[in-house]
Formats: structure tokens, sequence, C-alpha cells
């Protein structure tokens, strides 16, 4: 400013200044000397006043000379730096009068615009100089606007600031700064530099910011030492479950639930104090709102240039969802998804352990067996969707009743329980009485009241077994005698039956996958006239064990049929023997056992229907063998069954005839086409009376009702003259012949012998 009054005061006329100066002093010198001339006499003071004068004059055009081009050049001097750094201002730089007229600039103005120098004069409007820079590419905004604006500001005596892009990329700062005298002068500085520069650290720093806003760790900063929240990204956010602007400027006190909240300044605290990255493994924080979360910290501290500690960098990894699916899965491992109850692999670590326990204090406890009664039927009747509500209910109640003891689902509807150690088996006792009565009341599911209840098998350890696969597997023979000695009941493991129990279902066990190994196989037992010809076969099956050696069919059909296998042995059987006839040259009859459960499971009509045009043997050829034990139950049933078999034109034989009920109404009932006396009888022929003379009324029966009567177990020639002499048609036993595979009746049944081997091998 200084320097631009200084600059206008000498161009416009200080030299006239100067120039006044002399006859001033000349002026001066004259009143002095009238003065003299006064004072000394007029004529004298003349002739002294002359030369004075002129002496005095010369003298003071001499000085003022002097001081004239002193000045001059001084001001010369002063013009001369001026200029010089005016010209070398970094910035370019033009100055206007009152009227917008062009009075000073210096070169880099010009050549910042790259103006044509012909425009450039002293006097031009700040017009002529926009529409110069318009000609020079160099004004990229409207000229009368700028000007407009210009003219605005400055009337009000404020500083005009415009930022102008240029078209090659510069960006020029130009200041207009308003003068006293009307005027203005203006700086105009290329900022491009410092633009790019602040225009990268712009773009650095939002680079910066969408990285940590998209780090998916949540990332806090604090201001240290306020601890004030400066920085929290979106996975902190979310981790916090409250919006960023919420936590700003505020301490963890201030918005974290207050126990978490000092907790974490307690370790912001430790940080500061030791200057140590503070890393935190798992633990859990209350967070504003995003419930409990498991989270690992890392802590980190940012010194300022002072080398202070500045802000404090908290790195968060959230782990809770993984902690949670470990926890899901490990609850997963250990539990039945259905009831969520205990597994059989939960069930299983926590016996070892109570074992372990007890086996180390000499204590006692009890491990209880349960299948819940009534379940299966609910299941088949009311479909699983019913059946799995009702297991729900029931795991509840006796998981409520079960207090203290670990209950587990380790089957379908099988549950178990280890009681806590002490005095058994009153622990025992006591558990399944509160069992029992938990389910005593009905249970409503689905609007239907349904009831169910619990048969219990227990083994106390250690008197039932020292290990926890002994305990368990007597729990479950008391169980499986339970069962079927009374349903509901609560029985203790007795060592003599329930092992023989046990060994039955190793055997049933067997059984199952005997078919698989070949195991079983066919023998055949003549069955002849009185007089002795042969009139059939009857297929008695025969099961070789691998261990045991031959199992008697009154040992395996009767577990058979317990545990259904014998739906797949029978269809077996019936299929094998009748091959096995059909491939006979003498169309020899083949008497094939029925067992009760096939009538009762199944469609044996079907089946049979089958088998007879799956091997070609003519259904009158087929002689089925069933015992009153089929009628008996379910009587309509097996009567239609039989009905059916009858007319597929097979026919039906009622086998051990005398040793159950015998009812005659049986007799009525069905049409049999043979009556097989029990061979109970026979054998006791000539050693009572009674067997005697059941034979001949069942003989008599026959002959009323027009049915043959068969007699089996026939060993001796006695008794086939007592029947034949009661007129009985058929007899079948050992007299007769054994029963063999059917390669030693190979005559019997007109098998050329070539064939043999063969059907010996399908037989076995
Ligand atoms: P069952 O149908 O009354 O068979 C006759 C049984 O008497 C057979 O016993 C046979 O070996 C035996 N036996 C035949 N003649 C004599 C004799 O002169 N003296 C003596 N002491 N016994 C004789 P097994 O083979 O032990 O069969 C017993 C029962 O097992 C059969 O009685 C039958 O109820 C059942 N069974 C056998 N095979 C089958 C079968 O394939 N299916 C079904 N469901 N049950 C079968
Ligand atoms: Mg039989
Ligand atoms: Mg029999």
């Amino acid at each position: 400013m200084a320097v631009d009054r200084l600059k206008n005061f000498l161009r416009l006329g200080d030299w006239r200044k100067i120039g006044a100066a002399g006859p001033l002093a000349l002026a001066a010198a004259s009143v002095g000397i009238g003065a003299v001339a006064i004072f000394v006499g007029a004529s004298s003071a003349r002739s002294i006043a002359l030369p004075v004068v002129s002496g005095a004059l010369a003298g003071m055009l001499i000085a003022g000379s002097a001081l004239t081009w002193r000045m001059r050049r001084t001001l010369h001097d002063q013009n001369m730096r001026l200029d010089a750094a005016i010209s070398n201002m970094n910035q370019g730089l033009c100055m206007f009068d009152a009227q917008y007229r062009l009075m000073v600039w210096n070169e880099r103005y010009r050549a910042m615009y790259n103006i044509d120098p012909l425009r450039l004069r002293r006097g031009v409007t700040i017009r002529d100089l926009l529409d110069a820079r318009i000609a020079a590419g160099t004004f990229p905004l409207d000229a009368a606007r700028y000007e407009t604006e210009l003219g605005d500001a400055l009337r009000h005596g404020k500083t005009f600031t415009v930022d102008v892009e240029l078209a090659d990329g510069r960006t020029i700062a130009v200041v207009s700064q308003p003068m006293p005298d009307g005027g203005w002068v203006a700086t105009h500085e290329d900022i491009s530099e410092r633009r790019r520069a602040e225009r990268a650290l712009e773009r650095t720093r939002s680079f910066l910011d969408t990285i940590i806003e998209n780090v998916p760790t949540p990332i806090v900063v604090k201001d240290i030492p306020s601890l004030r929240y400066l920085l929290i990204n979106r996975a902190a956010e979310e981790c916090f479950g409250i919006e960023r602007a919420g936590m700003l400027g505020k301490t963890a006190a201030e918005v974290i639930p207050a126990a978490t909240a000092a907790f974490v300044e307690a370790a912001d605290r430790k940080l500061i104090e030791t200057g140590q990255t503070l890393v935190l493994d798992e633990h859990t924080v209350s967070t504003p709102g995003n419930g409990l979360r498991i989270v690992t910290a890392t802590r980190h501290l940012v010194t300022g240039a002072d080398g202070n500690p500045q802000y404090l960098i908290t790195l968060i990894r959230d782990v809770t969802a993984r902690k949670r699916n470990e926890q899901k899965l490990a609850h997963m491992a250990h539990h039945d998804p259905l009831t969520e109850l205990a597994n059989r692999a939960a069930f299983n670590q926590c016996i070892a352990a109570t074992l372990d326990r007890a086996a180390a204090a000499g204590e006692s406890f009890a491990v209880l067996s349960i299948d819940i009664d009534g379940f299966k039927t609910v299941n088949d009747v009311l479909g699983h969707t019913t059946g799995d509500a009702l297991l729900r209910a029931v795991a509840q109640r006796m998981a409520w009743a079960s207090e203290g003891a670990f209950l587990a689902r380790t089957g379908g509807d099988e549950f178990a329980l280890i009681t806590p150690t002490g005095p058994q088996p009153e622990g025992a006792v006591a558990l399944a009485e509160r069992l029992t009565a938990a389910l005593a009341s009905e249970i409503e599911i689905d609007g239907r009241s349904l009831r169910v209840g619990l048969t219990v098998g227990v083994g106390v350890f250690p008197r039932d077994g020292a290990d926890a696969a002994a305990l368990v597997a007597n729990a479950d023979a008391a169980l499986f005698r339970a069962k079927s000695e009374a349903r509901g009941s609560v029985r203790f493991f007795e060592m003599s039956t329930d092992r023989q129990l046990r060994e039955k279902r190793a055997l049933e066990q067997d059984l199952r996958s005997a078919i698989g190994r070949g195991e079983i196989a066919l023998h055949y037992q003549p069955q002849a006239l009185i007089d002795g010809g042969i009139t059939g076969f009857e297929t008695l099956v025969r099961w070789h064990h691998p261990g045991r050696g031959p199992v008697p069919p009154s040992t395996f059909i009767p577990l058979a049929e317990e545990s259904g296998t014998i739906m797949a042995l029978g269809e077996w059987i019936l299929r094998s023997a009748c091959r096995e006839a059909a491939s006979w040259r003498k169309p020899l009859r083949i008497g094939i056992n029925l067992s009760p459960v096939q009538f009762q499971h199944g469609d044996l009509p079907r089946l049979v229907h089958q088998v007879l045009l799956e091997t070609g043997l003519p259904a009158s050829r087929l002689e089925l063998e069933i015992t009153e034990g089929v009628l008996i139950g379910d009587f309509t049933r097996a009567l239609a069954i039989l009905r059916r078999l009858k007319n597929l034109g097979v026919r039906i034989a009622m086998d051990d005839f005398g040793t159950g009920y015998s009812s005659l109404s049986y007799l009525q009932a069905f049409p049999f086409d043979k009556i097989k006396i029990d061979r109970a009888f026979i054998g006791n022929l000539g050693h009572s009376q009674q067997a005697e003379a059941i034979i001949r009324a069942v003989i008599a029966l026959g002959r009323g009702l027009g049915l043959p009567v068969l007699a089996e177990g026939v060993e001796t020639e006695e008794q086939v003259r007592f029947l034949a002499s009661e007129k009985c048609e058929e007899i079948q036993g050992y007299l007769v012949g054994r029963p063999l595979p059917i390669a030693d009746y190979a005559e019997a049944v007109g098998r050329p012998p070539a064939q043999r081997a063969l059907s010996h091998a399908a037989a076995s």
C-alpha cells in the first residue's frame, strides 16, 4: 500500500512541487533583503544588497539545483527499485484509478494472461483488459458480470476475490483490493500447484476415508487426553449398533453401558501409561445398541509432531458370530434337535464321568432306560408331526421331573437317565415314580388329549455293571423284560433272567442278517398215505448259526416273530420252497408253515399269488399250514385272508391240532383242506388213554366234516397200525422220513441225479 501511494504521488506532479521550490526560495530571499535594507538604510543597503542578493540567489539556485538533482536522483533510485520489485513480483499486479483505468502493471501480469503488449497501455479500461484477455483465451468468465461484481465489491470497500480456472488448467487467484482514492490494486497469483496439491491431498484423504469406512474391521479413534471419539467407521457403527453421530465427540462413559465403559477406559489409560500396543483377547462387551458382543480389541497409540500421544486407535474383531456358531455346533453335537435334550454322545460322556466319580468315592448311582408306552401307536395313527410334538411334550415333562438327574434322548422313543450319586435303588425308585407321575395327566396336542406311559429298566452301579457299557446294556435288558412282562412297570436288572434276555436279543440281531449270509436253509419232510405212498413234503426251516451251530425253529421262529424278521424270512421260505417244488418232476404237494404274524402285516394273498406266478407252481400243489394262533386275535381279518388264499386255489391245513384251544368253531368257520394232529398225541400212543381218545375223536371229526386227517410225528409201526385201524388217511414222521435237504429226496420227487447237486446248493 505504502509503495503504491508513493509511486502514485511521484507520478502525479511531484516534479512540479520541486520546480516551485526555486521561486519560493527567491521570494523568501527578497523579503529577507528588504528587511535588511529597512534596518541599515536604503542607499547603502542597495549597494550592499545587490551583490549579496545576487550571491544569495546564485547560492540558492545552486543549492536548489543540487537539492533538486539529489531529490530526482533519490526518486529515480526509488522508482527503479520499485519497478524492479514490481517486475520481479511472483504475482501479476495491476493498479487502476477511480475511473477503472489501468495505471500500473507488471510483466508477470501480462505474461500470465499472454496479453498482447499493444493492448496493454496506461489508461486502458478494465473492460479493455478483459477483452484483451478474452482475445488471448485467458479469460473464461463472463466479462460484463465480472466487471459488475468487481465494481459492486469495490464500491462497498470490499476486497473482491475470485479464483479463475484457465482453459490450460492453471488456476489464478485474483484479489482486488480497493484503495482510498477510488482505484484498486489487483494481484494475480498462479495457485495451480497449490490447488493440485490440495486436490491430491483431498483425494488421498477421501481414499483413506473410503478405505477406513469400508474396512470390515471396526475401527475407533479417540482423542488423547480427552478420550472422546474422533472416528468411528461403518463396521464399528454396526458393531456398536448405534449411528456414529451419537458417539462422536463423546466419551465411552457417555454412550456405552457403565461396566463396559469403565473397562474400556481402564484399557485406554493402561495403553497411554505403558505406550505399548495392548491386545485384549476374546472378552464380552455390552454395546449401546447391539447387545452383548464377544470381541478381541487391539489398541495402538499415535504420537503427534511434538512426540506426545495424540490419538488412540482401537481395532476390534467381533467374533460373536463365530463364537455363537461354535457354541451352536457344540450344542448340536451333544443335543437332540427335536427335544433339545442331551443326545447319546452326551449321555455316554456323562455316564463315563459319573462312573469315575462314583468309583473314586465308593458311591452308587443308577442308569434308567426308558421306553414311552403308546408312542408308536400315536406316531402310526396320527402321523409324525403329532408324534414329534408328543415327544417334545414328554421330554419337557420328564426334564422337569428328573431334576438333578441327567436326562438324554437315546433313540426314537427311548430316553435314558443317570441319577446323581447316592444310595440305590432308593434314588432310582424315587426318580422313576416322579417320572411316571409327570406323565400321569393327559398331554394336549393339536386339540387332542393324548396319554402315554413309561416302562423303565434300571441298572445300578456297581452291582449291575462295573463299566458304562455293561451298566447300560443291563439297564436295557431290564427294560426289555419290563416291556415283555408289563408295560408301565419298573424293573431292576436281574442277573439270570436278563442275561438270557440279552442272549436272546443278540440272537435276534444275528437272525436279521442270517438270510443274507446264507445261514438259512430248507429241509423237507415227506408226508405219505397210510400205505406209504408219498403225497408231498413239508418245508421246515433250518438255521445254522456260525457260532452256535444249528438253532432249532422253536427258538428262532418266535424270535423272528417278535422282531418282525419273520416277514422277510417267511417270504424267502415261501419263494424258495415253491421254486423247489416247481422244479420237481412229480406233481407232489409242498407244505409251508405260516406264522400268525404274516397274517397281521403285509398282503399275504398277494405275495402268494406273486410267488406262484413267479415260480410257475400250480396253486393246487401248495398247502399252507396255519395254527390256531392265526385265528386268535383278529379273527375276521384272518378269515378274509384265508378266503382270498383259498380263492387262489391254494390248500389250507390246520397244523398242530389238539394243542391249543382246538376250537371246533374254527373248523366250522373255514373250509380247511386238512387237519394235522399234533405229534404230541401220536408220541403218547400206547402211554396215554387220553391221547388215544383224542386221536380217535379228531379222526372221527375229520371224517364227519369231510376233512382228511394227517398224523404228525409217526415214528413206529405200532403207531401206523393204530392210525390205520382208526382210518387215518395220512401220516408224517421219522418213520416215513426225517426232515432233510431235498437232495436226499431226489428220487422221491423224480429229479434226475444230475440236478441233485444243483438243487442242494440252491437250498443251502
Ligand atoms: P410243525 O409245523 O408242526 O413241524 C413239524 C415238526 O415236527 C418239525 O419240527 C419236525 O422236525 C418235527 N417232526 C417231524 N416228524 C417227527 C417225528 O417223527 N418225531 C419228532 N419228535 N418230531 C418230528 P421242527 O422242524 O423243529 O419245527 C418245529 C416247528 O417250527 C414247526 O412245527 C413249525 O411250527 C415251526 N416251523 C418250522 N419250519 C417253519 C417254517 O418254515 N415257517 C414257520 N412259520 N414255522 C416253521
Ligand atoms: Mg407244520
Ligand atoms: Mg405240526
